[in-house]
């Protein structure tokens, strides 16, 4: 058994779809499990019409048509015949999603968020399970939300590996293609979850946990994992092989091209992972897996933007004891931040984190009552895995202030503005 995975860029449109049919036709010798996420940018769109819910509702229905008319033509694209028989089962997804808007009568964003972004994979999933059986590749399409099971941590849910395997053996054909989307689940209600944004890459690692696969392939619009993002850090190479750890650790400090959470699982039950080009399919990309550590051995950068940085301390400039520090991580998480960086020394508490669902005003007016706190919004984080003093020199040429700065033996990072 192996899993491949297809992300938005590569089924963005019935080009990307055509050779997703190329790349499954040519490797198919054994039982495969593809798992595949919304097309293109349609999850951000699908987030549009969240927010058009709570507040322009008279909006929806031409935000959706949009959606509806990007669909439809990757479909007359893909296809010579008509078809109304999927348009038709795409109408469908849309009357249940009317249905739901209908009949909500929750408040709770994140919640809602969930039973609206799982669209994008449900209608992408539909065209690509027709468009395989027109060239003849007999598949299965499953919903993953009846085999991928979570709590009801609405947008990161958090998986129950219990019942999730279970349910996977289940559904999964032993034989042929089984299709299924990444990214959504279900809780024990049934209620629609996610596993965070660009989760589908967990999600092929979860199908390959619960299956023993041979193999997990994420097939990418790059060749695979680069030393640092080419748009940002250039010159850039391909690193051919990672270790487990080390592909954690990037993915950790933000090389967006893996997901985090991704790694854990085909590293428990030493899976190689294959992240590949699904336009240069003939080249290897980059395999994680037991053995090097890095190859070729090189500095990797990564940047990440928007976020924020706060100096906390006491009202009166005492020190920061254990029971403070405590009480500002118990409010970073009460407001879902997520920390990349802390630093502190006798009289401050520095941290630095992302404000993912946009709390932080509430969060400082509650710091405010009881620290002194110095914000400084919309700062960088540069890491620099593996660094030297040119790795460094390479960052510190872009004319930055440097608000912070932590090395330790294999990572240095700076937090600029
Ligand atoms: N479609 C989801 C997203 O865009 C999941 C994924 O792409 O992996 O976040
Ligand atoms: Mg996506």
């Amino acid at each position: 058994m192996r899993v491949y995975k297809f992300g938005g860029a590569s089924v963005k449109d019935a080009e990307g779809v055509k050779s997703l049919g190329k790349i499954v036709q040519s490797n198919f010798e054994s039982p495969l499990v593809v798992v595949v996420s919304a097309m293109g940018k349609m999850t951000n769109a699908f987030e549009e019409i969240t927010n058009l819910y709570f507040g322009k509702q008279d909006r929806l229905d031409k935000a959706l048509d949009k959606i509806r008319n990007y669909h439809l033509e990757v479909i007359d694209k893909l296809f010579l015949a008509s078809q109304d028989n999927l348009i038709e089962q795409l109408e469908e997804l849309f009357s249940d999603l009317k249905l739901f808007f209908r009949g909500n009568f929750h408040q709770n964003r994140a919640f809602v968020y969930d039973q609206i972004v799982v669209y994008g994979e449900l209608l992408c999933t539909k065209i690509i399970h027709h468009y395989l059986n027109s060239i003849g590749l007999d598949n299965v399409l499953i919903d993953s939300r009846k085999c991928i099971k979570t709590d009801s941590y609405f947008r990161d849910a958090n998986l129950n590996w219990q019942l999730t395997i279970e349910l996977i053996k289940k559904f999964v054909h032993p034989k042929k293609v089984t299709l299924a989307q990444g990214f959504i689940a279900s809780d024990l209600a049934g209620n629609s979850t996610t596993l965070g944004r660009e989760g589908s890459d967990y999600t092929a690692a979860i199908f390959g946990y619960a299956l023993d696969a041979q193999s997990v392939t994420v097939w990418k619009d790059v060749r695979g994992i680069m030393n640092g993002n080419p748009k940002i850090f250039d010159p850039t190479v391909l690193l051919k092989r990672v270790s487990y750890r080390e592909a954690i650790e990037l993915a950790y400090y933000g090389a967006s091209v893996i997901h985090p959470k991704t790694i854990q699982p085909v590293q428990r039950k030493k899976i190689p992972f294959f992240v590949r080009s699904f336009q240069e399919p003939h080249i290897t990309g980059t395999k994680i897996g037991l053995g090097h550590k890095l190859k070729p051995k090189v500095s990797c950068f990564i940047k990440k933007e928007n976020l924020v940085l706060l100096k906390i301390s006491t009202l009166d400039f005492s020190f920061l004891i254990e029971k403070n520090i405590s009480e500002v991580f118990a409010l970073l998480d009460r407001y879902q931040m997520r920390v990349e960086l802390t630093q502190n020394s006798a009289i401050s508490f520095s941290v630095c984190f992302s404000n993912k669902y946009r709390r932080l005003i509430e969060l400082i007016s509650v710091l405010k009552k009881k620290f002194k706190v110095v914000v400084y919004r919309d700062v960088m984080l540069y890491t620099i895995r593996h660094f030297d003093q040119q790795a460094i020199d390479r960052i510190s040429k872009n004319g930055k202030r440097v608000l912070l700065e932590q090395r330790t033996l294999e990572t240095a990072q700076f937090v600029c503005i």
